[in-house]
């Protein structure tokens, strides 16, 4: 095999573009010709800080899990994917034989190799071999950019589906970062009667309206609780999904929900633990749900998206080549107002 470019992650906020062996794909693995990856934050956390709680990165790192490409070769034992077959890659591969993978829950196996968490090396690189039971055909109307965001469509679609969303719903997502903006999706097309949508960067709020956000607020200007109340009523959102992953959404996300509602945490807060009422969650007889990744999703979000019912196109703000790999991470690490989702193309 000859050699390919990767972006490796060398310590923190230094990346190099290095030559590599291209890797080997083993049995029950594909090879694929990386072609999109979508910058999420964790790759900023691991390029700025070096960790993510107890991850760390101890050794070179190549960063990039939302991707696709082209299969260019098969190991042995498999059958259902072709060369030249166009696939999303799901970049969390569990073990396949605890309880939680046996459920059906297999984003809770405490034995996940998952891409770009140290020691596993990602996709900001021109192949990668991966099981190929992870990796998911793409349909003829969607392109690699729309592949690779597959991954974070599938927490956005994982968040509405734990809550069971209702049809009619109203709906309130704090943060409009990627993941808010997916579950925005995800509830639109899950029937959400009305969609509102909060966060301090108006480019945001922009393209949160783009894709179906009835009222956009920004906590800058405006009260959130005043114009959430003003917005359902006075009744409150049935569901709110956090997404800003700060301690005071956390914290709004219980005061905000109406009596009986659902709220679902999928942010990361940048503190914690952070304080909520309880009494609040009790009275109120609010559901709290908590949301990690996804499981089995990755099939009905590519269908999701090729039925045109969702329109992914204004999500991506930026496309860098892989060479300006770090000037894609820089833009997501410095430029809020106007990024949303940067991809790296391959
Ligand atoms: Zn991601
Ligand atoms: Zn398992």
């Amino acid at each position: 095999m000859g050699t390919m470019k990767a972006a490796v992650l060398q310590r923190p906020g230094e990346i190099r573009v290095e030559q590599m062996r291209i890797p080997e794909p083993g049995p029950g693995e594909v090879l694929v010709r990386v072609r999109a990856v979508g910058v999420c934050g964790s790759d900023v956390h691991y390029y700025k800080e070096g960790r993510i709680g107890r991850y760390v990165v101890e050794k070179p790192l190549i960063l990039g899990h939302e991707s696709a490409g082209e299969v260019v070769a098969l190991g042995s034992g498999v059958s259902h994917i072709s060369v030249g077959g166009r696939v999303a890659v799901e970049p969390g591969v569990p073990c396949r034989r605890c309880g939680y993978c046996k459920g059906g829950r297999y984003n809770l196996c405490a034995d996940v190799t998952f891409m770009a968490t140290p020691p596993v090396d990602g996709a900001f690189a021109e192949y990668i071999a991966w099981p190929a039971d992870f990796v998911y055909p793409l349909a003829e109307n969607l392109g690699y950019a729309e592949g690779a965001l597959m991954e974070p469509l599938a927490v956005g679609m994982h968040a509405v589906r734990r809550a069971r969303l209702v049809p009619g719903w109203t709906v309130l997502i704090l943060g409009g970062g990627p993941i808010g903006q997916m579950a925005l999706l995800a509830a639109r097309a899950a029937g959400a009667g009305r969609i509102i949508l909060t966060d301090l960067e108006d480019r945001r709020l922009d393209v949160a309206s783009r894709l179906g956000a009835d009222v956009t607020i920004n906590p800058g200007r405006a009260s959130v609780s005043d114009a959430v109340s003003a917005a359902t009523d006075e009744e409150g959102p049935d569901l709110v999904i956090e997404a800003a992953g700060t301690a005071a959404t956390v914290r709004q996300s219980i005061e905000l929900v109406r009596r009986g509602g659902t709220v679902v945490w999928i942010g990361l807060p940048s503190q914690d633990p952070c304080e909520v009422s309880a009494l609040q969650a009790i009275d109120k007889e609010v559901d709290i749900l908590g949301i990690f990744r996804y499981a089995n999703v990755y099939p009905d979000a590519i269908r999701l998206a090729a039925s045109g019912k969702i329109n992914l196109a204004p999500l991506v703000t930026h496309r860098f080549p892989l060479e300006e790999a770090r000037q894609a991470l820089d833009t997501v690490a410095e430029q809020k107002s106007s990024a949303v989702k940067v991809l790296v193309e391959v």
